[in-house]
């Protein structure tokens, strides 16, 4: 499979590598503003290949995203310490207007993975600018939160993160969702498995742990500047799926047609993921208090939305 990656910063750069490590891509092609960071990346990650798998990387224009089977755009503003992802709005909608234009035309069928924050928002606004089907228009969603969750919650319950099933949904931010409701591994509850491993779920420990999913970027770049590893993880897993085939079910966010009322917005919800992109929403079982929180946030992002569609016909 040819990936395309726009923008080599760290978050490019790293998925450029954990797709190649990984042996996801067979070809990769770095596109930057700045040609010789593209170029440098390129040749650096071009010196691991040959320890993983015969991949080809190279920095590159839009003309040499054809035959891309997915395109990812990672390339805008990232948050400053104290930025929420909701800041970066107008400048990263102002990024897009001169890049997704290009992909379409230099490949047509691709389909476009969106990691640019706010990753929902920005979604919405590639898939007005790119014209493409929405189901080909997928942002990265909350799978980097989902996994942040899984990996808290196997931590306390003494399993692999790998075994235990939960989804955070929602917002890709401040106002994602931790579904508590329907989590499980080894299909036993998690309050049940907490009990029965003596390290029950109180508010305190709950609490503790929504922090640490809800607030996992703000530390990371407090303490180092970007988040970018988990990112590329979470990419890389979405690429395979893709390419793949599988039908696996990632927390991806696509446009929804009706999210708790809310008519129209793109929100990560579970989703079958394959060749042709999001081939279904698996609309998930919830209790009141989880509705109330989805609607909340869905509500928030069809308002920024508006706002960012509205600053793309003002042009
Ligand atoms: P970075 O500053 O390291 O890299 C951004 C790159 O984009 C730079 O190399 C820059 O030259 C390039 N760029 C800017 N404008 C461009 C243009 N018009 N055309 C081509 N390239 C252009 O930033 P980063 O840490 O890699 O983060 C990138 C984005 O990803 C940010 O918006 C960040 O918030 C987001 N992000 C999202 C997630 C997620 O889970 N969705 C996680 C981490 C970061």
């Amino acid at each position: 499979m040819k990936v395309g990656i726009i923008g080599a910063g760290s978050v490019g750069a790293a998925t450029a590598f954990a797709l190649v490590m990984k042996g996801v891509a067979r070809k990769v092609v770095l596109i930057d503003a700045n040609q010789k960071k593209a170029e440098a990346e390129a040749a650096d990650i071009a010196h691991a290949a040959p320890f993983a798998y015969a991949n080809k990387i190279k920095a590159g224009t839009y003309d040499d995203l054809k035959g891309c089977e997915i395109v990812i755009v990672t390339a805008g503003a990232n948050q400053k310490p104290g930025e929420t992802r909701i800041d970066l709005l107008g400048r990263n909608v102002k990024i897009f207007e001169s890049i997704i234009p290009q992909i379409a035309k230099a490949e047509p069928n691709t389909t476009l993975i969106i990691t640019a924050n706010p990753a929902d928002i920005m979604t919405e606004v590639a898939i007005k600018l790119s014209g493409f089907p929405k189901e080909r228009v997928i942002g990265s969603g909350t799978v980097l939160d989902t996994s942040r969750f899984r990996t808290l919650l196997g931590y306390h319950l003494g399993v692999s993160p790998q075994s235990v099933h939960a989804n955070v949904i929602g917002e890709h931010g401040d106002s994602e969702v931790l579904v508590w409701s329907a989590g499980d591994a080894g299909t036993v509850s998690l309050d049940k498995l907490a009990e029965e491993v003596g390290k029950p779920f109180n508010a305190e420990t709950k609490a503790k742990i929504d922090d640490g999913v809800r607030n996992a970027a703000y530390k990371i770049i407090d303490g180092k500047g970007a988040t970018y590893f988990g990112i590329a993880g979470a990419l890389t897993r979405i690429c395979a799926a893709i390419t793949n085939n599988e039908y696996a079910i990632l927390t991806v966010s696509s446009h929804q047609e009706d999210v708790e009322g809310v008519k129209g917005v793109c929100v990560s919800l579970p989703t079958v993921l394959g060749k042709r992109g999001v081939h279904k929403v698996i609309y998930p079982v919830l209790n009141t208090e989880e509705k109330a929180a989805l609607k909340k946030s869905a509500e928030a992002m069809k308002e920024y939305s508006d706002q960012a569609l509205a600053m793309i016909s003002a042009q």
